[in-house]
């Protein structure tokens, strides 16, 4: 049993995924290594896409939410598969510059954008520029106004709604440093001054409830929060607001103890009650957006480490030092997430030991995991930990100034770099 559906072992005992085998890819290019499953990539945008066809009449758009894991190779792939980008910085956007991504279906969002980076979106046609706060508006209203352009907006909500997941990835609730307030009025006031503003277009609304979130109904309620907010802008301010952003944070699974709803499911349930709450709130049904990350790219890759030294300590535990760790995979010790991992050139004999996988870092915190099954492990070994293909390229590092890993893509038996290992030159290169 694997964490993803593209995982097997093969004649040799030897993990595969996408049908490749990962202790061949580890001799071929080297540890540690990011392999991520260009087929399973697509077939995730796809399933996605096709829930908003099937049960939304194709009213919609998926924006890939690029912060779980961005490159030009990334942007290209979501670009072929008809899905818009989610991007937070310049540095995102100009990625989806450089891949060619058409700039009408990108969503740019982030709490405190800086004046480079609103010219920059208004310069290149951003099809939505998510606005988290007033000063925002009026500084990008003026932005707008130079440039003799309308720079269109969608208003970053907090709906209040409460997503049961980890505190620091809970973003829905009023004590949270992104978007506007519902209870105190605060986000009808940024309505009414953007319907005022001479450069601004209001599309939309947009709220994002977490991350990492298993139910169904958080994303209904915040559905339903949505429209009501929505009908009071209609009565009250005789305007109607065309389009609603959902936000992401659909569930994956990292260890057997995680149960993922289908992603067809969201919005299955999420167009009923959109449907039903349009009807009884007389107002018409809003184009969608939803903007799943981890769902599209996490269950995708695997990182390949090779061992170095395993230490016993007698009654405490064992650590497996691994030639990577938090410069590539800062999630354990940003939340003390949980892996699976396994032995890639020993896949098939049972994980019958317990383990403590540590990284190189000058940092005690610096582990995968405590308490992992793993098959008997020895110093040459390749190390695979699963579903890291969400968050753990895009946050890396070069703490302890170590160059970070490449990225290959494995499509139809073939694998390809898309990400190329940083150099020893690459570490100086800005240094004076
Ligand atoms: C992070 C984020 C997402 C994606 O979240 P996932 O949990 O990776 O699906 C979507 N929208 C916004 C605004 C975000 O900040």
């Amino acid at each position: 049993m694997f964490v993803s559906e593209n995982l097997s072992v093969n004649e040799k005992g030897h993990l595969t995924a996408g049908g490749v085998d990962t202790v061949e890819l580890a001799k071929q290019y080297g540890t540690p290594l990011y392999v991520m499953d260009e087929n399973l990539i697509r077939k995730h945008c796809a399933s996605f896409k096709n829930s908003i066809d099937k049960y939304y009449d194709g009213k919609g758009l998926v924006c890939y939410a690029s912060k779980a894991f961005c490159c030009k190779e990334m942007c290209r792939v979501m670009m072929s598969e008809g899905i818009g980008l989610d991007v937070v910085s310049i540095g995102e956007l100009y990625t989806a510059k450089c891949a060619g991504a058409d700039f009408e279906k990108i969503c740019f969002h982030g709490n405190n954008k800086t004046d480079e980076e609103l010219e920059f979106a208004v310069e290149n046609n951003v099809g939505r520029i998510i606005v988290d706060n007033i000063f925002e508006l009026e500084r990008l209203n003026s932005i707008a106004e130079k440039k003799n352009v309308t720079a269109n907006i969608m208003f970053r909500i907090k709906p209040g709604v409460d997503a049961h997941t980890h505190n620091f990835i809970r973003t829905g609730q009023i004590d949270s440093k992104f978007g506007f307030a519902l209870e105190t009025g605060e986000a009808f006031e940024a309505v009414k001054e953007a319907v005022s503003c001479s450069h601004i277009h209001l599309k939309g609304l947009h709220c994002h409830i977490g991350s990492q979130i298993f139910d169904i109904a958080p994303f209904e309620e915040a559905a339903r929060v949505m429209l009501e907010f929505i009908a009071k802008i209609k009565k009250e301010l005789d305007f109607e607001v065309d389009e609603l952003n959902l936000g992401g944070g659909f569930g994956i699974m990292y260890t057997e103890d995680n149960d993922p709803v289908p992603y067809e499911n969201y919005m299955e349930k999420v167009s009923e009650v959109v449907k039903s709450c349009c009807n009884q709130l007389n107002i018409k049904q809003p184009f969608i957006l939803i903007e799943p990350g981890r769902s599209i790219a996490g269950p995708a890759g695997i990182t390949l480490y090779t061992v170095g030294g395993v230490k016993h300590i007698p009654d405490i535990r064992t650590y497996v030092s691994i030639d990577g760790g938090m410069i590539d995979n800062p999630r354990y010790i940003l939340y003390q997430s949980e892996y699976e991992a396994l032995v890639a050139n020993r896949a098939g004999e049972p994980r019958d030991t317990k383990v403590t996988i540590a990284g190189k870092c000058c940092e005690s915190g610096d582990l995968i995991g405590e308490g992992m099954k793993l098959q008997k492990v020895e110093p040459g070994d390749v190390i695979a930990v699963c579903a890291t293909g969400a968050y753990n390229y895009s946050m890396a590092s070069n703490y302890n100034r170590i160059p970070r890993p490449p990225v290959v893509f494995i499509k139809d038996g073939q694998s390809r770099v898309v990400v190329k290992r940083e150099t020893l030159e690459e570490i100086v290169a800005n240094d004076i």
